[in-house]
């Protein structure tokens, strides 16, 4: 049977952080970073390894060099050996968006942002496995990306993604409710950490903070987020499915009536999640500005499983016709 270029990467990424893991006494994810690294760079970067080590190494990576393997097929082989180290380590919120709703949203972008180039922003990189999905997602545009992840081993993780993808994606690490040093953007896209932000000094500079007590971080990171948009660019979120449920959700309404526009909620399958209380759903904002006017209707939609492809082609009719009626 042949084996597929993915499978091809992945036994690379995932044979050769092995050897680094046991080498350098790291775990493994820090030792998937550290191969990365040396592929991109053509080189065994790590000076105290043994001659023989180094040969394993060298006869791993050439059969990459070898090779022309695609920006797609560097990513999804990097995720799925994130994805085997984040199961040695697991860390509820540090979770990689999954590849489902990272194309989704990358189709999504591709139709809401209209320029031929445009200036992307992800707050909560992670991985980078979000946002180097939506890149990929946007043909022959270009895109101007940073990201930004308070966890350095995930922002390290991020910059290796993106350069064996071959995207230029500016990276900070860094709390992403301080203030940014980064140029308004056209569009976000952000699978949100949910949870308190522990910061309520730093809470208290944004309008949405809670009267008493810490404020949702998720709520911050919208605010924050608006704040880095230009007029008339788009949010493209994945929330909680009841953001506008809980006891902060007041503040949330009013922001959100003052200074965007709700284009779209979409709700996603919940086979995607393990329980049902943890399901998310993308919302798409707009934020106001001149001669911006918000859709005659919100785009409302709950995605079947997506193994339904009647369904699903349903469904694409749907927010195409909206499409055509709206923008
Ligand atoms: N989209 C990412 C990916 O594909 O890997 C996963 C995002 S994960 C759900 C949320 C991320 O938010 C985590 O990587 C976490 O480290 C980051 N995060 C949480 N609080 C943060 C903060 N205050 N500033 C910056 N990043 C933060």
């Amino acid at each position: 049977m042949e084996v597929s270029p993915v499978e091809q990467l992945f036994a690379v990424f995932d044979g050769t952080a092995a050897i680094l893991q046991e080498e350098l006494q790291c775990t493994y994810l820090e030792a998937l970073a550290e191969t990365g690294e040396n592929i991109f760079q053509n080189t065994i970067l790590q000076e105290e390894l043994s001659e023989i080590t180094v040969k394993r190494l060298e006869k791993s990576y050439n059969l990459v060099a070898e090779k022309n393997f695609l920006s797609e097929e560097y990513r999804k082989a990097f995720q799925l050996a994130i994805l085997k180290g984040m199961k040695e380590h697991v860390q509820p919120n540090h979770q990689m968006t999954p590849d489902t709703v990272g194309m989704l949203v990358g189709y999504l972008v591709n139709k809401f942002v209209e320029a031929s180039s445009f200036r992307l922003l992800d707050p909560a990189v992670g991985t980078g496995n979000l946002l180097t999905t939506v890149i990929n997602y946007q043909d022959n545009r270009q895109v101007e990306a940073i990201g930004i992840d308070i966890d350095d081993l995930l922002v390290k993780l991020a910059y290796v993604n993106a350069n064996l993808q071959s995207h230029p994606v500016q990276l900070f690490n860094q709390d992403s409710l301080e203030p940014l040093f980064v140029d308004p953007v056209d569009a976000v896209v952000c699978d949100l950490p949910v949870g308190f932000y522990p910061n309520d000094d730093r809470a208290a500079a944004f309008d949405i903070r809670a009267e008493s007590g810490h404020t949702y971080a998720h709520h911050l990171f919208i605010e924050q987020s608006t704040r880095y948009l230009k007029p008339g660019g788009y949010l493209f979120l994945i929330i909680p499915n009841g953001l506008f449920e809980s006891e902060q959700a007041a503040n949330l309404h009013a922001f959100v009536k003052e200074n965007l526009n709700i284009q779209s909620l979409i709700q996603l399958p919940f086979n995607l999640v393990k329980n049902e209380a943890d399901a998310k759903s993308i919302l798409i904002l707009q934020k106001k500005g001149e001669n911006i006017n918000p859709p005659k209707e919100a785009l409302l939609v709950n995605l079947p499983d997506l193994s339904n492809g009647a369904a699903v082609d349903r469904i694409l009719q749907k927010i195409n016709a909206w499409f055509a009626e709206n923008k």
